[in-house]
C-alpha cells in the first residue's frame, strides 16, 4: 500500500482527454540518490521524514515508479521562441505526475522534470542535467524569499546516468511544484489548431479550479484574461525592482496564473546594466533586462489573440490596457520601498532617473547598493564612505547621496528608524548571484549538497541579517560578474 496513496488524490489534468496531452511511462535513471530536499515545502504537504526516506519517495524521483493509481501525463502547448510560433512544443523533458492538495488547501501541480522522452521530446533525450535542476531549485526559494510568484521545487535526485550536452554531464531530476502548469502557449495551440470548443474546455477548467469567483461574472473569459494580464504585471513589476533577468521568455515559458516560469539562463544582476542579457544564445537581445516590461505586453497579446474565439477585440485591448499601469504602480511601489520615501512625489522621479544612471556609470552593484543604504542614518549620508567604495568615482556617489539625503532631510530621527526598518525589508542581504549558485553547483558535483541547503536557509529569509553568513551576501569580484549562461540544459 502506497505511503502517498492518501495525498495525490487527482489528476483533473490528465483527465481532460487527448487532445491535452499524453500519458507517458517514466524512464528510469541509474543508481538514482536523492541529493537535496526543500524542507518548508515538504511541510507544506504534511510529508513526514518516513515519507521522504521511504523507497516510494525514492521510485518517484528515479523515475520508475508511477504513483498509485495515477498515470503521469506530459502535456501538450506550443508557443512563440524569440517572436516565432512553433508549433512543436510541449513537455518534452517532464511529466505531470498528479494533484496534492496542501495545508491551505490548495492543489498543487507535482511535475517531475527530466523522466525521459515523451512523444513532444523531437530530437532531444528527455533528460535534465544537475546544474541546470540546482539553479532551477535555488531560484524557486529566492523569488518565494522576496515574495515574486513562482513555481517551487521539492526535490532534486542525483543519478549515475549520463546526458550529454557540450560534454558529458549528470542526470537528476527535479519534483517541481505549482498550482498549474498550465502556459500561454496551451491557448496558443488550441488556437493555431482551431479547436475551439477544447480552448473552451480549458479555459473553464482553469476557471473552475483557480478562480471559482470569475464564473459568476457576466463575462468570465474577459475577466479570467484580465486577471492573466493583472498578475503577468505584477510578477514582471517585481522582477524589474529586484533585478531579476529571467532569460527566455517565450510564450511557453510564461505562466497562466503570473508564476515566475521555467528557469533556464536567468540571472539576478549584479552591478546594474539596464540592458543586461543573461542568455548567451540572445544574440539580438530580445530578453534583455529592460525588455522585460514590452516582452510582457507582447506575450500577452499573443495570448489575447489566441483567446478571440472566447473574447471579443474590444475586451482583449481593454484588459491588456491594464497592464501598463499596474505594472507601474507595483513597479513605483517597491522602488519606493526600497529607497525608504513614505509616498512618491513628483520630484522623485529626478532622484529615481539619477540613482540608475549613477549605478549603471559607476558599474554599482544593484541590490548591494540598497542594502548598504538601508543602514545607514540619515546624518551619516554625506560620509557614507560604505557607499561611495562601491561606484568607480566616490564623487559621483557622493552627488547622488546629497540629492537622498536632501530628500529625506526633514525626517525625524524616529521616522529615520522607520525608514531604515521599511528599507531592510525591502532590501535584500542575500541575493542568488549566479556565482554563487555556480559554487553550490560545484560542491554538489563533489557530492555535497551543503551549499544548496544554506543558500535556501538564507535566500528564504534574505531580509535577514544571519551575521555568521556575512560573506554570502557580498557582490562577486571581477570575475564572477555577469557570468552568461546558454539554453542548454
Ligand atoms: P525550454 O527551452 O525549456 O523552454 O524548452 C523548449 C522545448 O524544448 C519544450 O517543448 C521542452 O519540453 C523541450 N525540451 C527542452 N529540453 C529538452 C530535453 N532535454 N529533452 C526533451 N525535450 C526538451
Ligand atoms: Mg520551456
Ligand atoms: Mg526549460
Amino acid at each position: 500500500m502506497s505511503m502517498f496513496e492518501n495525498l495525490f488524490l487527482k489528476h483533473s489534468f490528465g483527465e481532460l482527454g487527448a487532445t491535452f496531452g499524453r500519458q507517458v511511462d517514466p524512464t528510469p535513471l541509474e543508481n538514482t540518490r536523492v541529493l537535496t530536499i526543500n524542507q518548508s515545502i515538504a511541510d507544506k504537504f504534511g510529508l513526514t521524514r518516513e515519507m521522504l526516506q521511504s523507497d516510494e519517495f525514492l521510485g518517484i524521483m528515479a523515475a520508475n515508479a508511477p504513483i498509485s493509481g495515477l498515470a503521469p501525463f506530459a502535456m501538450k502547448y506550443t508557443g512563440h521562441q524569440f517572436g516565432v510560433y512553433n508549433p512543436h512544443l510541449g513537455d518534452g523533458r517532464g511529466l505531470l505526475l498528479g494533484e496534492i492538495r496542501d495545508s491551505r488547501d490548495i492543489w498543487q501541480d507535482w511535475h517531475l522534470k527530466g523522466a525521459g522522452q515523451t512523444p513532444y521530446s523531437r530530437q532531444a533525450d528527455g533528460r535534465a542535467v544537475l546544474r541546470s535542476s540546482i539553479r532551477e531549485y535555488l531560484a524557486g526559494a529566492a523569488m518565494t524569499g522576496l515574495g515574486i510568484a513562482t513555481t517551487e521545487a521539492l526535490s532534486i535526485a542525483t543519478s549515475d546516468t549520463p546526458v550529454w550536452r557540450e560534454q558529458q554531464e549528470t542526470g537528476a531530476t527535479l519534483l517541481r511544484v505549482a498550482e498549474s502548469h498550465v502556459r500561454f502557449g496551451h491557448f496558443e495551440y488550441l488556437f493555431y489548431t482551431k479547436q475551439h470548443e477544447e480552448q473552451k474546455q480549458l479555459a473553464d477548467y482553469l476557471i473552475r479550479r483557480h478562480f471559482p469567483e470569475l464564473a459568476s461574472q457576466p463575462k468570465p473569459y474577459l475577466a479570467f484574461f484580465t486577471e492573466v494580464v493583472k498578475r503577468t504585471a505584477i510578477m514582471i513589476a517585481k522582477w524589474q525592482a529586484y533585478g531579476f533577468c529571467h532569460g527566455v521568455m517565450n510564450t511557453d515559458n510564461m505562466s497562466i496564473l503570473g508564476l515566475t516560469f521555467d528557469y533556464g539562463p536567468y540571472a539576478f544582476l549584479d552591478d546594474y546594466q539596464s540592458g543586461f542579457i543573461c542568455n548567451h544564445s540572445d544574440h539580438s537581445g530580445r530578453y534583455a533586462f529592460d525588455r522585460q516590461p514590452d516582452i510582457g505586453m507582447w506575450n500577452l497579446s499573443a495570448l489575447g489573440y489566441a483567446l478571440s474565439p472566447l473574447i471579443d477585440s474590444e475586451g482583449i485591448n481593454e484588459a491588456l490596457a491594464e497592464f501598463s499601469p499596474t505594472m507601474v504602480r507595483e513597479y513605483s511601489h517597491l522602488m519606493q520601498k526600497r529607497l525608504g520615501l513614505e509616498e512618491i512625489t513628483e520630484g522623485d522621479s529626478v532622484l529615481f532617473d539619477q540613482l540608475f544612471t549613477l549605478m549603471e556609470e559607476q558599474h554599482i552593484d544593484f541590490n548591494h547598493f540598497f542594502r548598504v543604504l538601508s543602514h545607514l542614518e540619515l546624518n551619516e549620508l554625506a560620509r557614507a564612505c560604505e557607499l561611495k567604495n562601491l561606484g568607480d568615482d566616490p564623487k559621483k556617489v557622493e552627488e547622488w547621496l546629497h540629492l537622498y539625503a536632501e530628500r529625506i532631510s526633514d525626517l525625524s530621527e524616529e521616522e529615520d528608524l522607520l525608514r531604515r526598518k521599511t528599507m531592510s525589508m525591502h532590501n535584500p542581504k542575500y541575493v542568488l548571484r549566479t556565482y554563487l549558485a555556480q559554487q553550490a553547483i560545484e560542491e554538489a558535483e563533489k557530492g555535497s549538497s551543503k551549499m544548496i541547503e544554506d543558500l535556501v536557509f538564507l535566500l528564504s529569509s534574505p531580509f535577514d541579517e544571519h551575521p555568521e553568513y556575512h560573506h554570502l551576501s557580498l557582490p562577486p569580484g571581477d570575475d564572477g560578474k555577469g557570468m552568461v549562461l546558454t539554453c542548454s540544459s
